[in-house]
């Protein structure tokens, strides 16, 4: 199969779509790559690192997109995007398609198969092709949330780890699913104190299996929440319910009963925030102050590491990517649920039940 990789061009996007290592993987089973030249820049990947590997550079994204029976991308495309696309192409990327009327509507016009990695889905309805992006956003909420503990950017001037005779910080996180998790091991291994709080009792068993002894696992209530966050440092949110606006747990009146200077990360912001102030930033300008409690709500922070983001992002999608190009979509789609369940938009015809519901279109 002739696989296509463009440039992302959406602002301040980083990631490309595959690794040098992704482009040996599919031209050893006899695909041919083209890609876009600069397109692994962001991540730190030069052109001459994937021409080794057996990419062939094209000058322009519309060289790309004319040639490529597979287009792997990583965003979604974005308006200047969508007369590249072709009848028939297969466009393997993140689409959120219930949430934009206009790229559904295209890419309906256009005709073309559309595999969106947010709903490939597993036998245990995890989300394989989202997870990574969760991972890296866990493990930085802790990073940034470090540095804005600082007294320079209004936080309350608290080391995560103390030091010897000087207790450590307090670490709040609210949602222990693959977010909670990886935020808990990384403040955790700081030697913070740790509070995890969920709704299942199931998954609390889990993390108290597998978590350090510095961090407790506490069922999460609204009376235990406000008990929680009179004496946290550092509060991470991280609930989600699938499908749903998240549920504001920490609201406008509970930030009078924090520390000055307490730090709130509300990664759930990409769903509307589980914390009542919280208000989408960007990585230029990520934090605000309420009240005296910094809020750092950057909706996409897995762009801010791209190096890392991609390698956790291609390590998922690879796989799937080579079971597209070595079988084509029918087959492949129709041998493997999970890839099946990442069908939206089929040659003009909406196949996927929640883009169907957002916009009121025959399924
Ligand atoms: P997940 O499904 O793995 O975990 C969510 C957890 O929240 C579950 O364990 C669930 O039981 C728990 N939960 C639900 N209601 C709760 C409540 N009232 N109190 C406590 N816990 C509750 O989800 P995830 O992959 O960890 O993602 C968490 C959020 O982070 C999602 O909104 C996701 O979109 C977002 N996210 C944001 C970024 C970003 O850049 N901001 C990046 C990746 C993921």
């Amino acid at each position: 199969m002739i696989v296509g990789i463009p440039k992302e061009i959406k602002n301040n996007e980083n990631r490309v779509a595959i690794t040098p290592a992704g482009v040996k993987s599919f031209v050893n089973q006899k695909h041919t790559v083209f890609i876009q030249k600069g397109a692994g820049l962001g991540s730190g990947f030069s052109d001459e690192e994937y021409q080794i590997a057996g990419a062939e550079l094209l000058d322009t994204i519309e060289e790309v997109y004319a040639i490529a029976e597979m287009i792997c991308k990583v965003k979604e495309p974005i308006k200047e995007e969508y007369d590249l696309i072709k009848e028939n192409q297969l466009i393997f990327t993140y689409f959120h398609f219930a949430s934009s009327r206009a790229l559904t509507e295209a890419m309906i016009a256009k005709k073309a198969i559309c595999l969106a990695y947010e709903t490939v889905e597993s036998d245990d309805r995890s989300l394989p092709l989202l997870t990574p992006m969760s991972e890296v956003a866990g493990r930085m909420a802790i990073q940034e949330g470090a540095k804005y503990l600082g007294k320079p950017t209004g936080g309350r001037g608290i080391l995560l780890g103390g030091v010897a005779g000087v207790k450590p910080a307090n670490v709040l996180i609210l949602g222990g699913g693959v977010v909670g998790t990886e935020a808990a091991k990384m403040a955790a291994g700081l030697g913070a104190n740790v509070t995890i709080m969920d709704i299942s009792l199931k998954r609390l068993r889990y993390l108290s299996d597998v978590l350090p002894a510095n961090v407790d696992t506490v069922a999460s209530n609204p009376y235990l929440i406000e008990e929680a966050i009179k004496t946290s440092d550092l509060i991470i949110g991280a609930v989600l319910i699938p499908g749903a606006k998240a549920p504001h747990l920490i609201t406008r009146d509970m930030l009078k009963l924090m520390r000055k200077g307490t730090v709130l990360v509300d990664v759930a912001v990409d769903q509307g925030g589980c914390i009542e102030t919280c208000k989408p930033t960007t990585h230029e300008d990520p934090i605000y102050i309420i009240d005296d409690v910094v809020h750092y709500c950057v909706a996409n922070m897995p762009g801010a590491v791209p190096y890392t983001s991609t390698m956790a992002l291609t390590n998922a999608t690879l796989p799937y990517a080579l079971q597209l190009a070595n079988k084509g979509w029918r087959v492949a789609c129709a041998e493997n649920e999970e890839l099946r369940k990442g069908l939206n938009i089929v040659v003009g015809k909406v196949v996927y039940k929640g883009v169907a519901e957002a916009f009121d279109l025959p399924l």
